[in-house]
């Protein structure tokens, strides 16, 4: 982590200066869940209302043209730095919408009964009820690849004879709960060999290295903003031109159609067919600030930063007595979550308990439900580590941590 001036970065994040109600300084380990966003993301977004806030593509006044210009000049830009075409990305509320975009868009029309989907049991809730909603009304079956329990990493041998007769791969990037990174170069080759489509969940992976959708040959890759110092309430799907054409309308309305009469509608080509209603532009326009802001970084830097400390937080936390890790901290493409648990104080007084320390971790079972009963625990404490966070946190975290342990266990 050398190569990044974090103190410097931590100025651009108004809210790291926060004090807590109970006179503690925030302590953000909640990355995972949603990242904090800098000054610039904040301000191009309050920029567009205080300035020329429309709506877009609906009329030919000036601020109606600014803000569709800004639309799609951040379309330009965020696909550009996802090494994607902008005519193939589509603009989503997040990764929940774009994978369902691809259940109710693409599997829909393109699957029929028997066909197979493999999964894996370390799927966010994102990447399996949209999977286990297709089933029931199409009879697709859904397939789920095992974790190995001791390495918490995926089953490889499992998803070889998984992908047997499969029509379509749905993989986390990187599993939100284990940090775990999938390999997905070799589960998109492995796919593509057979002839099956593939989705990459990207939700977790894309905050931590560059994600280049024509490199990596993927069919789908789902984003959020949230998580990679962008805003709540956009993500976006990236797809071939291919995939798009093969593409049925999710959600109807206006915008996305061409003509509509009392007798039917027909609607727009590519990407516009999936775009319908009022556009979120002011989110799309503070998500293009925050790739501008990440570009000034090399991804792999934000990495080994963020690795450097989970790998340290991980290795100390697992001397402290009663305390577990879940997953591989100090693997090198772990990303920057570390799930634990202690043997006696329960996962949600040790998350308060934190919290009185001004320590932001999450509680759960991280809509993950299915990899909670295959590490056979109801839930975890998980601490989530981005690009702001230093050592030095850390070191107060593991002070408080064993206070907590020695005090209450
Ligand atoms: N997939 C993974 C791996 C995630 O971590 C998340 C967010 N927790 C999602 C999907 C869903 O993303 P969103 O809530 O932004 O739609």
């Amino acid at each position: 982590g050398q190569m990044l001036d974090i103190k410097s970065i931590r100025a651009d994040f108004p809210i790291l200066d926060r004090v807590l109600p109970n006179g503690k300084k925030l302590v953000y380990f909640d990355n995972a869940a949603t990242s904090q966003k800098p000054q610039c993301v904040i301000d191009a977004m309050s920029n567009f209302y205080e300035n020329y806030n429309s709506n877009a593509h609906r009329a030919n006044h000036t601020l109606a043209d600014e803000a569709s210009s800004a639309l799609e000049n951040a379309r330009s830009q965020i696909s550009n730095f996802f090494g994607a075409k902008p005519e193939n990305m589509i603009y989503t509320s997040g990764a929940t919408e774009a994978i369902n975009l691809v259940s109710y868009g693409w599997a829909k029309n393109n699957l029929q009964y028997g066909d197979v989907i493999v999964i894996t049991e370390m799927e966010h809730h994102a990447d399996i009820v949209p999977w286990q909603e297709l089933s029931k009304e199409k009879g697709v079956e859904v397939r789920y690849v095992p974790i190995n329990n001791e390495t918490f990493t995926l089953d490889m041998e499992a998803f070889e004879i998984a992908l047997e007769g499969a029509s379509l791969v749905c993989v986390t990037h990187t599993s939100n709960v284990l940090g775990i990174r999938n390999p997905i170069e070799k589960i998109i080759e492995m796919s593509k060999e057979v002839g099956c489509k593939v989705l990459i969940d990207c939700a977790q992976g894309a905050p931590h290295e560059k994600i280049d959708f024509e490199n990596l040959g993927a069919d789908f890759l789902a984003i959020s903003a949230h998580k990679m110092a962008g805003p709540t309430g956009i993500g976006c799907l990236l797809t071939s031109t291919e995939r798009i054409q093969e593409m049925g309308p999710f959600m109807t309305g206006g915008s996305m159609i061409k003509t509509v009469t009392t007798n039917g509608s027909t609607f727009k080509d590519g990407h516009a067919m999936f775009e319908t209603g009022t556009p979120r532009i002011a989110e799309a326009i503070g998500w293009g600030a925050a790739v501008e802001w990440l570009d000034q970084f090399e991804m792999e830097d934000i990495h080994s930063h963020v690795h450097e400390i989970a790998a340290f937080a991980g290795n100390e936390m697992e001397k402290i007595p009663g305390i577990k890790i879940f997953g591989n901290p100090s693997n090198k493409d772990s990303s920057g979550a570390v799930s634990f648990l202690h043997d006696s104080i329960q996962s949600q007084d040790l998350a308060l308990l934190l919290d009185q320390g001004g320590y932001a971790v999450r509680t759960g079972h991280h809509c993950a439900q299915p990899l909670m009963d295959a590490l056979g625990v109801p839930s975890t404490n998980r601490a989530s580590f981005w690009i702001y966070n230093t050592k030095e946190e850390v070191d107060g975290f593991l002070e408080h941590l064993k206070y907590i342990c020695e005090r209450f266990s």
